[in-house]
């Protein structure tokens, strides 16, 4: 790697995009960035490549490619823009990329965030839906072409610097007995269940603690969010199901811990602010400033844990049976929420049923063995079909 790092960043207007080119501008002696991506978004890509100047963009269409490019022209800004799925692949697999942040969110983010990973790049990954939809082809690339793979989701981070290093053999062998995976429970952690049924996508947005993209807080609001960190944590870091406990902590300072065989328990804190994690896997094993505001521990003051409800968020459950499915199941598991989550904020969908879609989809496509991306396609695709069935109302979840 040069001594500058060479960045792409997917899904660079996003939130996390957005916290990315937060704390790259304010190392422009170690971080350049080579593209900036988004989905429609032209006002904003074109602010950030004002900003940051990059040799390429990438949008989806190409008609809002060509309205790019024109003002980008005008403004004598030289950045190449290239659209659709080749164009992320080309921005995350370019020969002059070093690292690539993976922060599209959704299913939308795999086929990018994998080929940097068999392009052999650093990969920031954010985009946790990718590796939870297609774990174990996704593990297998960055162990087949040397790529790095470093957590940006603020618990996998957190885990990741709780451990001895990313461990890549058995947990057990460096002595951990668990990871620890701390969740804030969402806005409707202590809600009447009575009045989920009339929540809106405004309320469900409102996180207490994180200031996130609309899907990730609905998922935050169901609980999904952790259950696919849950299977997040199990890829990433080769933990079994029983070895990963989810801990409801409402203030969000304690990011998560890992629990050694002696009994110490590794926390890793800091103010909810994802510019953090995203500071320390783009410096590592260096440390930077990441304009974020030191931790005051006496005004904090009191920091409090307690066990999940598995019956009010019934998702977290279902991220256990999924990785006992395993197959098929995580795919089928993201695809679904993904569906259901989409109708929510359309407001075509009550807050209850994205859940009861998700485990309805889950009975009715029994996990299938997976060996390949499209296999992977295949899973996604057909939740995505029996998902939307589910949504008209006529249909009785639970019914055969
Ligand atoms: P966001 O909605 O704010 O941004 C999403 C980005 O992806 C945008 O730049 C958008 O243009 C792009 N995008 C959306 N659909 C696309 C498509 N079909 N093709 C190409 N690009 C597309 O989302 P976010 O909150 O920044 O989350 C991004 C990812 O990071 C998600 O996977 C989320 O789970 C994860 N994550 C987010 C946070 C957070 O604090 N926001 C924390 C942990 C993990
Ligand atoms: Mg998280």
């Amino acid at each position: 790697m040069s001594s500058v790092q060479r960045i792409t960043v997917l899904g660079a207007t996003g939130s996390i995009g957005r916290s990315t080119l937060d704390v790259v501008a304010r190392h422009p002696d170690r971080f350049k960035i080579h593209a900036l991506t988004a989905h429609r978004n032209v006002d904003a890509l074109f602010e950030a490549c004002v900003a940051h100047r990059p040799p390429f963009a990438v949008v989806a269409e190409p008609s809002a490619a060509r309205t790019l490019a024109a003002r980008l022209a005008q403004a004598s800004i030289d950045t190449r823009v290239l659209s659709g799925e080749e164009g992320l692949i080309e921005a995350a697999t370019h020969p002059d990329v070093d690292s690539v942040m993976a922060a599209i969110v959704g299913a939308a983010g795999l086929k990018p965030t994998l080929a940097a990973a068999r392009a052999g790049k650093k990969i920031l990954l954010a985009n946790k839906e990718a590796l939870v939809m297609a774990g174990p082809i996704f593990m297998a690339a960055v162990r087949a072409h040397g790529a790095a793979l470093l957590p940006i989701d603020s618990e996998h981070n957190a885990i990741f610097q709780c451990l001895p290093a990313l461990a890549s053999g058995r947990l057990a062998d460096c002595g951990v007995r668990r990871i620890l995976l701390t969740g804030s429970g969402g806005p409707f952690r202590t809600r009447p269940i009575s009045e989920l049924a009339h929540v809106t996508p405004e309320q469900a947005c409102a996180h207490p603690v994180w200031n996130m993209g609309r899907k990730i807080s609905v998922d935050s609001a169901t609980m999904m969010n952790k259950a696919l960190e849950v299977v997040e944590a199990h890829w990433l870091f080769g933990a079994s199901p029983e070895q990963i406990e989810v801990v409801i902590h409402p203030q969000s300072v304690v990011h998560s811990m890992v629990e050694y065989a002696d009994g110490s328990v590794i926390a890793q804190l800091g103010h909810p602010d994802m510019r953090t994690p995203i500071a320390q896997a783009l410096a590592y094993p260096d440390r930077v400033d990441a304009g974020v505001a030191f931790l005051d521990l006496a005004k904090i003051g009191s920091l409090s844990f307690e066990k999940p409800d598995f019956e009010r968020f019934r998702a977290l459950a279902l991220a256990y049976e999924v990785l006992a499915a395993g197959g098929s199941a995580p795919a089928v598991f993201n695809a679904a929420n993904e569906v259901a989550v989409d109708a929510f904020l359309a407001k075509e969908l009550s807050f209850p049923r994205i859940t009861e879609v998700i485990e309805a989809t889950l009975d009715r496509l029994p996990a299938r063995e997976i060996q390949s991306l499209e296999d992977v396609i295949e899973a996604d695709r057909a939740a995505r079909v029996q998902a939307a069935a589910l949504l008209k109302p006529r249909t009785l979840v639970g019914a055969a």
